[in-house]
């Protein structure tokens, strides 16, 4: 089976090494780069801490993939515990502070009914497992120890080079898209191939506008590293404030400065924020006790969709795609990709819930932030 591949993102990659690696002949269009895009500005927290049965299926499978796949010298899987976690009231805010510790009680007694490996913590458990972590105002903490970071630029190229190995044809600097009838459009003409399936992160919309409308909105989120530190931190996500934290090659990653604006993906602010970075440098203080001078900082492209869950399948006859992941792509990558090869190949039935025909393509609907923990 001849298939095409648009987008040379985390997704796109491991979707194109996994369809070769069922025999497939593979070609994948990147309009710029390998990792031009999101996979190249993401944080690599990858976890299986999902309340839902199917992501947190999705989750173990990814994490069981990003061992395997690493250690081959070109990218490396890192265990780390993720920690999430809130703070005691505050004046104002008893009633979302209330509901936020429920929904990480819940989600810890979800997370147990799946098997998972997690633990519900007082501040002083934190306190004594994780001394770096300021937690004398923790109201509750849940820990998952099936957790870990790669860096998503290394793993990307990694997948590309594998993929490459298993004689997919990469062609970068090649923008496509859909026609109406499934071919591909690129500047040297139409090209054939029995399916094609669209990774093209933000853009996926546009991609696929001749084909079907589909309900996608890219927001901007933001990030930066520190200098080096001196702690070793647990990944941890902060519900209360709304930041996570994670080592990052010596220093420290703080990312979040969710901006819930739909973006145009051909022109949004790639850099990111002063009050973003002032920010984060106090946030620091407050879970760590103290701030690191700050390295680089960036913005970058997430998708949401109505309901919050991605849309990844047929969207018409021999046109897939695989988008709108709320923050959640990368760590989903390597699971996700397998299943949707076999789809595409017609050995499986697609991931359930996911199907993007489950909506008509116009529904109106708010950008909701994907890591909210009233939200997994
Ligand atoms: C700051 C930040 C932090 C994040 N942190 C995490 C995290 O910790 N964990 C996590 O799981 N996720 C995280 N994410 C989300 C994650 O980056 C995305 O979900 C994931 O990278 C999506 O991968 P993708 O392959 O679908 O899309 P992308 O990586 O965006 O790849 C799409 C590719 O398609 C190409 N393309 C676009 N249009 C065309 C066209 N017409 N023709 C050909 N090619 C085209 C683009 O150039 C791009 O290379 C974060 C995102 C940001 C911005």
């Amino acid at each position: 089976m001849n298939v095409a591949v648009i987008g040379g993102g985390a997704v796109g990659v491991t979707l194109a090494y996994d369809l070769a690696e069922r025999d497939a002949d593979v070609t994948l269009y990147e309009a710029n780069e390998i990792a031009a895009g999101s996979s190249g500005r993401a944080s690599g927290l990858c976890y299986d801490a999902f309340s839902d049965r199917r992501d947190a299926d999705l989750g173990v499978r990814a994490l069981e993939r990003f061992r395997e796949l690493s250690g081959g010298g070109s990218f490396s899987f890192t265990d780390c515990p993720y920690v999430w976690l809130a703070r005691e009231p505050r004046p104002g805010d008893e009633g979302r502070a209330e509901q936020r510790a429920d929904a990480i009680r819940e989600h810890v007694d979800r997370m147990r009914e799946h098997g998972l490996d997690v633990s519900l913590l007082s501040g002083a458990d934190l306190q004594e497992r994780f001394p770096e972590v300021v937690a004398h105002d923790v109201a509750v903490a849940a820990v998952a120890e099936n957790a870990g970071y790669v860096d998503p630029e290394e793993y990307t190229n990694t997948m590309a080079l594998l993929a490459r190995m298993n004689d997919v044809e990469i062609r970068e600097g090649t923008p496509a898209t859909v026609t109406a009838d499934g071919a591909v459009a690129t500047g040297d003409g139409t090209h054939d191939h029995d399916a094609v399936v669209v990774a093209a992160g933000a853009h996926t919309r546009d991609v696929v506008a001749d084909v079907a409308p589909i309900p996608v909105k890219p927001y901007r989120v933001q990030a930066l590293v520190t200098e080096r530190i001196d702690v070793e931190p647990p990944m941890l996500f902060d519900a209360t404030n709304g930041f996570y934290v994670r080592p990052w090659e010596g220093g420290l990653l703080v990312g979040d400065g969710t901006e819930a604006v739909e973006q145009d993906p051909d022109d949004w602010t790639r850099e990111a924020d002063e009050s973003f970075v002032t920010d984060c440098a106090m946030y620091q203080e407050q879970a760590l006790g103290w701030s690191w001078p700050t390295d680089r900082a960036w913005a970058g492209l997430c998708t949401a969709t109505p309901d919050g869950d991605p849309l990844v399948g047929e969207l018409a006859d021999g046109v897939y795609v695989a988008t709108g992941w709320q923050g959640h792509g990368l760590m989903r990558a390597p699971a996700v990709a397998e299943r949707l090869a076999e789809q595409v190949l017609g050995d499986g039935d697609g991931i359930g819930g996911f199907d993007p025909s489950r909506f008509d393509g116009d529904e109106t609907f708010e950008i909701v932030e994907g890591m909210d923990v009233e939200n997994r």
